[in-house]
């Protein structure tokens, strides 16, 4: 029988535990066999927003990924020239990989799923868990209508729902609030020694 694994993309700027629980509970629920994290490159829809380096966010996503067996990174976007498309991550993941796909979404991103591009291509390479996530709601009839075929694909999990996001943790480090607990302490400590998001000047929502 072969195996399943899990691909988690985002920019993660930074990773933190929201990233990492969802992770870990698409894994269990689904009996995949890893998970693999896929920092993005220049993402297409968040053109020129995300404020830490490819280096920086593969290098957290490294760290934080560390003490779960389970769980590898994979550079694939950051090293391909041009934009992060996932249609293209997924066609060479199963080019180079005997395991079947499945992409783990929180249901904000996959709300947002309908825009990215070649998504008919990517409902064909992966089978797709959506997690909850506080703050998200999904209107499963407006998805449903916007990608035919969408529901056959998708698997929906309740997460652990965890109330954290990048964008708040690049307000907090820049408004000098504490980012511990939040992510792990390994990543706490790179970014307050690599001096990340300091200068972030998000607004606030
Ligand atoms: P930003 O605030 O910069 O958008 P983010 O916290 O949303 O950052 P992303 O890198 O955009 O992180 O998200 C990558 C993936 O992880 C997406 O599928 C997103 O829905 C999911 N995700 C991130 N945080 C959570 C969370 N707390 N609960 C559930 N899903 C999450
Ligand atoms: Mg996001």
């Amino acid at each position: 029988m072969s195996s399943r694994i899990g691909i988690l993309g985002g920019t993660f700027d930074p990773i933190h535990y929201g990233h990492l629980a969802i992770a870990e509970e698409a894994r269990v629920a689904l009996h995949l066999s890893r998970v693999m994290v896929v920092p993005a490159g220049e993402q297409p829809l968040k053109a020129g927003r995300h404020v830490a380096s490819s280096a920086h966010r593969l290098a957290m996503a490294h760290l934080a990924c560390a003490g779960n067996p389970f769980f590898a990174v994979s550079a694939i976007e950051i090293e391909r020239a041009g934009p992060s498309y996932t249609a293209v991550t997924l066609q060479q993941l199963h080019d180079q990989l005997p395991d079947a796909l499945c992409l783990i979404l929180g249901v904000d991103a996959l709300a947002d799923l309908p825009r990215w591009r070649d998504v008919q291509r990517i409902l064909e390479l992966a089978s797709l868990v959506g997690v909850t996530r506080p703050g998200a709601t999904l209107d499963l009839v407006r998805l449903a209508r916007a990608l035919p075929g969408v529901l056959e694909r998708l698997t929906l999990i309740d997460g652990p729902r965890l109330d954290i996001s990048s964008s708040d943790l690049r307000r907090r480090v820049a408004a000098g609030k504490p980012i511990r607990y939040q992510t792990p302490d390994a990543v706490v400590d790179y970014i307050a020694q690599h001096g990340l998001y300091r200068h972030s000047g998000e607004p606030h929502p």
